[in-house]
């Protein structure tokens, strides 16, 4: 029972302050013998871990099944690894496809689950559409989140967010009439291989998975990645940098798979990308520095959806052109969609300013995405009143 204890008292060291949640995986561990499944079984009785057993350990050659809350995923794996025990990670970010599942089994007349394609890993893209009225291609909005994989409570606020338009519609009038002229699709983790490989091996990965023949460093800056001034201000050519651009635009199926969608849907009013950190509110264009033809509404928009996020609890954002507020940056996404006619384009970079970073701690999840989605509402609002 030494080990229980052990890695219990890590738990404080460890996890606690770190950015932990919706990242539960399913387990499969394998005994081989009489001594790894006693072993086993101390493990999935012990309270320290919160596991969840599926497959109980009985025989060796019977696989066991846990599913393991993402607080105790480093405990469990160093547990795992100190006794030898074989084990493969079965089922991965758990909690968001589970949640995303459910919005769609608990309102089935607005939510549905949509695979527009799947990553370089091969793991599916899942979006969430909600729609007042099936078949008709509707003005839509669309809410992309994750597409760098470290900035966790970008994915977090996009899943709160999903839960939130099903809670709100029919009691919020906002929400209920932006969704009576209009269609919201929101793609929670857009870069999924990178999410999976910041929550078990190296917590700060932005880029995707993909391999880069001729190099050894993997993946592609996902967020450079699109056909707007592709290669230029801010990008690298260097697939060992953390903006590494791609060897062509749109050369990242994750990116490629959401312009196929997006361009064959055709009536996109607003897309807005949700990243972490800064306190940001941007605009196009980033891969220039003159101003976009319209930028002044852009910005108009943009301050009032500022002011009414630091209405809930005070949290101040900066407003105005990527290129000049934060740096340039090619590639991007919200100066794809506004160069292919999508006018209400806009980037989010959420809380903190730097004090955590990353590594937001939990508790501020919620506040998060709380205030977000008052400026998310706001915006969507005026793309409501300004249909083009
Ligand atoms: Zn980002």
């Amino acid at each position: 029972m030494r080990w229980i204890l052990f890695f219990g008292a890590l738990i404080g060291t460890s996890i606690c302050g770190r950015e932990k949640f919706f990242g539960d995986q399913v387990f499969r561990i394998n005994a081989r013998n009489g001594d790894e499944i006693s072993k086993l079984s101390q493990l999935v009785n012990s309270d320290n871990f919160k596991l969840n057993v599926w497959q109980s350990p009985s025989t060796f050659g019977r696989p066991v099944d846990v599913l393991v809350p993402s607080v105790s995923l480093q405990l469990v794996k160093s547990f795992l690894a100190s006794q030898g025990l074989n084990y493969s990670v079965t089922i991965e970010d758990l909690q968001i496809y589970r949640e995303m599942d459910s919005i769609a089994a608990d309102f089935p007349d607005l939510a549905s689950r949509v695979r527009i394609g799947h990553s370089f890993e091969n793991r599916p893209l899942y979006v969430l559409k909600f729609s007042t009225r099936e078949g008709e291609r509707r003005p839509a909005i669309w809410l992309n989140a994750g597409i760098h994989s470290r900035e966790w409570i970008s994915q977090a606020t996009a899943i709160w967010t999903a839960r939130k338009i099903v809670s709100d519609y029919q009691k919020d009038p906002a929400i209920t009439s932006i969704l009576e002229r209009m269609d919201i699709f929101l793609l929670p983790v857009a870069n999924p291989d990178g999410y999976v490989y910041a929550q078990t091996k190296n917590r700060f990965w932005r880029k995707t998975r993909s391999l880069n023949p001729g190099s050894p460093c993997i993946g592609t800056d996902a967020n450079r990645n699109w056909n707007a001034s592709f290669a230029g201000k801010g990008a690298s050519d260097n697939p060992c940098s953390e903006v590494y651009h791609g060897p062509h635009p749109n050369s990242e199926v994750e990116v490629k798979s959401v312009v196929d969608f997006i361009q064959k849907h055709g009536n996109f009013k607003c897309f807005i990308d949700l990243h972490s950190y800064s306190q940001l509110l941007l605009y196009p264009y980033g891969y220039m520095v003159k101003k976009a033809p319209d930028a002044d509404e852009l910005d108009v928009v943009a301050k009032r959806a500022a002011k009414t996020l630091a209405s809930l609890s005070g949290t101040e954002y900066q407003v105005g052109p990527t290129a000049t507020t934060i740096y340039p940056a090619s590639g991007s996404s919200p100066d794809w969609a506004y160069d292919n006619g999508i006018k209400y384009a806009f980037t989010f970079e959420l809380r903190d300013t730097g004090h955590y970073g990353f590594l937001l701690p939990a508790s501020q999840i919620i506040p998060t995405a709380e205030e977000t989605w008052l400026g998310l509402r706001t915006i969507m609002e005026h793309v409501r009143d300004h249909l083009y």
